[in-house]
């Protein structure tokens, strides 16, 4: 088969809309589709100072990748979870990521700043729980501490279609509220934006590829990605018989977004401890890992 464009050999064939394309207008047609994502959505402005979380997959790869290219301002940030070899490996990629990208990395090791790796906390809660909370909060602090004005991540259409669908079946409502390619900054909560929302794994994939991108292809040891590889496989079926099921499903639910949004806002307090956000006394972080002072991510710039 041949591109659509300009007739040379094709690299890909598109599900939705349906089409082949070479290598080059593939490139081409996923750095466009990235950057009407961001407009479209307005996600992002030239002139913002951007963090890309940075993980050693493909995802944070390309998004951090695409970023640079389109000519914004952009930082990497890889946090290392202290999950012995997986952990080394997932830092020596995103080295290797940034180096080929001419981007800056700021690397924060749990490990040493915490005395214990993700997995060897002695604690009821399984890792997957407490190391999401323990992301989410080196990734924010680190951003507001060193003024940045966005943290951007590496979700995909597939990564979003598997979770409405899986909180769906579970009926998670009060998750179905934040789904969605942006979560406005506010106060100390500084915004998140998800440039691929609209681009799927395949062609992330494909455009990793492209592009010269390698990438940690394992699943992390504690990872319970069964669930949503389910949720992945069974929405792949579809969209195989029914093109454009992903995509329908997520911009539908994006139209509907408002039903599951809580009606009250919780009122957040300031952590006793770091300052940061919180429920209660103490924000979540730092009641876990058990802080009596705050973390200081400022980096010193010569
Ligand atoms: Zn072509
Ligand atoms: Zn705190």
């Amino acid at each position: 088969m041949r591109c659509k464009l300009c007739g040379r050999p094709a690299y890909i064939k598109l599900h939705y809309p349906r089409m082949y394309l070479c290598e080059e207008h593939f490139v081409e047609y996923f750095e466009r589709k990235v950057q009407r994502t961001i407009e479209k959505y307005k996600l992002l402005r030239k002139g913002e100072k951007i963090l890309v979380a940075v993980s050693g997959g493909k995802d944070s790869a390309v998004t951090a990748y695409v970023l640079n290219k389109l000519g914004y301002d952009m930082e990497c940030l890889h946090i290392n979870l202290g999950i012995g070899e997986y952990s080394e490996k997932s830092e020596a990629y995103a080295r290797k990521q940034c180096a080929i990208i001419g981007a800056p990395l700021h690397i924060v090791r749990v490990k040493e700043l915490l005395g214990y790796g993700i997995g060897e906390v002695k604690t009821r809660r399984p890792p997957c729980s407490y190391c999401g909370l323990t992301k989410r909060y080196i990734m924010n602090k680190f951003a507001y501490d060193n003024g940045f004005d966005a943290i951007a991540t590496g979700h995909n259409l597939d990564d979003e279609a598997s979770f409405l669908l899986n909180n769906i079946l579970h009926w998670n409502t009060e998750y179905l509220a934040k789904g969605g390619p942006l979560l406005p900054g506010e106060g100390k909560f500084v915004k998140k934006v998800k440039p691929l929302y609209e681009l799927t794994e395949r062609e992330v994939v494909a455009y990793a590829l492209a592009v010269g991108l390698e990438y940690i292809v394992e699943e992390c040891p504690h990872a319970r990605g069964a669930t949503t590889l389910d949720m992945k496989a069974m929405l792949n079926e579809m969209e195989e018989k029914r093109p454009g099921t992903k995509m329908n499903f997520v911009k539908g639910y994006l139209r509907k977004r408002h039903l599951f949004e809580l009606r009250e806002k919780v009122e957040l307090k300031e952590c006793k401890v770091c300052g940061m956000p919180a429920q209660g006394e103490v924000c979540s972080f730092c009641r876990f890992w058990g802080l009596e002072k705050p973390l200081d991510f400022r980096v010193r710039r010569g």
